[in-house]
């Protein structure tokens, strides 16, 4: 009987020392059916280092660096914010290999992470230089590429799709800088919203559209870039009037540490699952409000992108949005509205989880990046996915017909 029992125990430490044993991380999740959030220790799959976060579909590095961040690293905060964008990344790839039923993760090339990183993003370098700009408080996915031939050659250089997360920085309202840079390639302001909704509540409609939209149907290039300008230059003059209106409407801080907020994690897989037809250079209300719908499915809640006690004042998108369509959501600086998150939300509601998903997702192989309107483009692209996905599409149509006009359109 000892004999036995001894063999049985020496099973034990042999096969244990032998087997893949992932350590333990904490991490930051939300509560089921609660935006309250807590930490929870949780194993990481697919690690394929021992010291560091590099695992078989994603890395986890720290600004520019190319080294996977080490288990060790002396900074916890790091670590918590490399281990919870692993796990939530992880559970992003499953959700579309398992529940939207895709093989388009298994095309991706093991994707490097971000955390902490201030550059600005250069189509041709890469990186911008450091003193450019730094970047705080937001997220983004940036596409392949390669440096130009008439770089020297000790910089050439080549990169696969990636996921930036800026550094959190508390700003004070005031000082908040209006629409940043190159708005486009920021896929994530949200700290701008509550600035937009208080502006939005101050004028009527019809002003805001005159403001917004003045070239609503030259819709030629001249009429492009009157209006991006135009849009950017009225859009920072009125968040800089807001400001200074009304101290009981804003917050006196604002602060968004990208990394640690779940939905933003999600948002901004699937901007590289959605890459293949719509790019990720580009930030508009489409394919902004279809990332945010995806992360709103996976995420199981009304409200996306709730505060996070410690790292997130920022403003939540309500998928139960109740406005109606109107031209001035066309315009690129309500990317971050949930004007689109809220009409897509109606097509699930109206199809059901199962059949929405597999027609928005098949709505964006009939949009291109740069013509999407979501009066046009966006509506006609969810009706044609349906004649593809729909288990009836004549019957379904109809009734998608009825929603849309219930929302404006
Ligand atoms: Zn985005």
């Amino acid at each position: 009987m000892k004999k036995i029992y001894f063999g049985f125990l020496t099973f034990i430490i042999i096969s244990s020392t032998h087997a893949q044993v992932s350590p333990s991380f904490t991490v930051l999740e939300r509560k089921i059916h609660s935006n309250r959030t807590i930490y929870r220790s949780v194993q990481l799959d697919d690690l394929e280092s021992a010291d560091s976060f590099d695992g078989k579909y994603f890395k986890i590095v720290e600004g520019k660096s190319n080294e996977a961040i080490k288990f060790h690293e002396a900074d916890s905060k790091l670590i918590l914010r490399a281990a919870s964008a692993y796990h939530h990344l992880t559970i992003a790839r499953n959700f579309w290999l398992k529940k939207i039923d895709t093989i388009s993760p298994m095309s991706l090339e093991k994707v490097i992470i971000r955390v902490e990183i201030k550059n600005l993003y250069d189509e041709q370098g890469h990186f911008a230089n450091d003193n450019r700009t730094p970047q705080f408080n937001n997220a983004l996915s940036i596409p392949a590429g390669v440096t130009p031939e008439w770089v020297p050659e000790d910089r050439q250089h080549a990169w696969n799709k990636e996921i930036w997360f800026r550094p959190m920085k508390k700003i004070e309202s005031k000082d908040l800088p209006g629409l940043g840079p190159n708005p486009l390639t920021v896929s994530l302001q949200a700290l701008e919203q509550p600035f937009i909704n208080y502006t939005r509540n101050r004028f009527n409609q019809t002003i805001m559209e005159h403001i917004f939209y003045p070239t609503y149907s030259t819709n030629t290039v001249w009429g492009d870039v009157i209006r991006f300008a135009g849009t950017i230059a009225l859009t920072k003059a009125v968040i800089e009037a807001s400001k200074h209106m009304d101290n009981l409407f804003v917050e006196k801080y604002y602060y968004l540490d990208t990394a640690m907020v779940p939905e933003v994690i999600y948002h901004e897989y699937a901007h590289l699952i959605l890459s293949d037809y719509m790019d990720m250079t580009h930030s508009t209300p489409v394919i902004e409000g279809m990332a945010d719908y995806f992360a709103a499915a996976l995420s199981a809640k009304r409200k996306v992108y709730a505060k996070v006690r410690g790292y997130s004042n920022a403003a939540a998108k309500d998928t139960e949005s109740k406005k109606d369509y109107a031209h001035w959501y066309e315009s690129n600086m309500t990317a971050t509205a949930d004007f689109v998150l809220s009409v897509l939300w109606d097509v699930r509601e109206t199809l059901g989880e199962k059949v929405a998903d597999q027609v928005v997702y098949e709505a964006r192989s009939f949009l291109t990046t740069r013509t999407a309107t979501i009066n046009h483009h966006l509506i006609q692209a969810i009706l044609d996915a349906c004649d593809r996905k729909c288990e009836k599409p004549r019957r379904d149509k109809l009734k998608l017909y009825e929603t849309f006009s219930l929302k404006g359109f």
